[in-house]
């Protein structure tokens, strides 16, 4: 058995009171076995110093392995956007997909992020990634129609076999990825959810992020999407929907009584300027778990869920004309109880209790702008004050994968210094 002790930490429990206490936490092996006053030593300790201590932050929605594409798409309407992107992304090679996935692993261990939900196909060398790292992934393999891929075989069945290869390796939780309504046929919505009801896998799916991928889809079939996707019997609390921005009151009513969870990336919706503020309060008044999502790094251009959380309260109380929207605990609770929620890990994750994994996040307490800190300041300032750069010690799974801003489970240097051949390569021809 392995031990590790934080000590003198001003900890941000997340726990049903939402304590903040001034202590310390030990853990043996994975799990959190005391919070408070822990007496005795550990193989490992970490003086905290008045640090703040944080559960790992969940971002339910990105796409890791395009971390080597940032900038290729910037600033464009979203058409170009679409076909820039599509091109580059239908002939990449392993070596540069497995070089983004350790990139963007890397930016999430630094910036407090443990648990991260991906959307892609090749889970396979994303896995590869997140074991090295040490993080938890739940990897969703890109599932659509045959004639829309260029994976090889029927995607749904190498969505399957990904699913046996790695559904008891730690860490790593697969799932299916369905890429949305306009690339995915009733038939593959239907076969996918039998496949999740028999495995328990998470069904990860796009919804209604853009205005005219609505109407389109109206156009052809009468209905909004999320109204669709109930009428064909595919909702369930198995299901998490990305972006769900554009959504009449009764689809999220729908998404509510079926028990869905959201990952809402406002992020991603400004940078592509598509209109669409997810209605955020209508949700959480009609049951949707609403988690948050950065996107990939085409389209935020980051992985920092800091940012993420900064900028959807303010979103959302401008667009309203209403500063009391989402105050700053309930949005800390989207990052970390929330998200552990939508991916069906709030028993082990989330929060920092005792029985739950220890994945922990040490802020500076040192930094300039995270002070004056008191413990009744200490939440806002996480979500109003705090940035990636205050990120100093991050715990996944028991273990100190980051500690003194240094990754102990990557060869940092190397994985840096692989990103910008991938990118150059990636670019050759489009
Ligand atoms: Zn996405």
């Amino acid at each position: 058995m392995s031990s590790l002790i934080v000590k003198n930490a001003l900890i941000v429990t997340q726990d049903k009171d939402r304590r903040i206490i001034k202590g310390d936490i030990l853990v043996e092996d994975n799990l959190i076995v005391q919070v408070g006053k822990v007496t005795g030593d550990a193989d490992e300790v970490i003086e905290a110093g008045g640090d703040i201590v944080m559960p790992g932050m969940v971002n339910t929605h990105s796409h890791i392995a395009m971390s080597v594409m940032k900038g290729v798409a910037d600033d464009v309407p979203f058409g170009k956007f679409l076909d820039k992107v599509f091109a580059i992304d239908s002939d990449r090679q392993e070596k540069d997909l497995l070089a983004g996935a350790k990139l963007g692993a890397m930016e999430m261990l630094l910036s407090g992020t443990t648990t991260f939900v991906d959307m892609y196909y090749s889970e396979d060398i994303i896995a590869k990634a997140v074991q090295q790292a040490g993080l938890r992934g739940v990897l969703c393999w890109a599932v659509l129609d045959v004639q829309f891929t260029t994976q090889k075989g029927v995607p749904l069945d190498n969505c399957k076999r990904f699913f046996a290869e790695h559904k008891d390796q730690e860490r790593i939780y697969p799932g299916i990825g369905l890429q949305g309504v306009y690339v995915c046929s009733t038939e593959t919505f239907q076969a996918s959810e039998e496949f999740s009801r028999s495995s328990g896998a998470l069904m990860h799916f796009h919804l209604s992020e853009t205005r005219k991928e609505v109407y389109d889809h109206k156009d052809k079939t009468g209905k909004r999407p999320a109204d669709y996707l109930e009428s064909i019997g595919v909702l369930s609390d198995r299901c998490l929907a990305a972006h769900s921005a554009w959504l009449t009151i009764n689809e999220v009513k729908a998404l509510g009584r079926n028990g869905c969870s959201i990952a809402t990336c406002p992020v991603s919706n400004m940078k592509l300027a598509t209109g669409g503020v997810a209605p955020i309060p209508e949700m959480m008044m009609n049951g949707v778990n609403v988690s948050v999502g950065t996107d990939g790094s085409t389209t935020n251009n980051s992985l920092d869920m800091f940012g993420e959380m900064k900028m959807l309260a303010l979103l959302q109380k401008s667009y309203r004309w209403d500063p009391t929207i989402l105050p700053a605990q309930q949005v800390l609770d989207l990052v970390t109880l929330n998200g552990a929620k939508a991916v069906h890990l709030e028993m082990e994750i989330g929060s920092i209790e005792v029985g739950k994994k220890a994945d922990m996040v040490i802020l500076d307490g040192k930094a300039p702008n995270l002070r004056p800190l008191l413990p009744d300041n200490v939440v806002s300032n996480i979500v109003y004050c705090g940035n990636a750069g205050n990120v100093k010690t991050v715990l996944c799974d028991g273990k100190a994968v980051v500690r003194d801003r240094h990754v102990r489970t990557m060869d940092q240097k190397k994985v840096l210094e692989e990103s910008e051949p991938a990118l150059i390569s990636l670019r050759k021809g489009h």
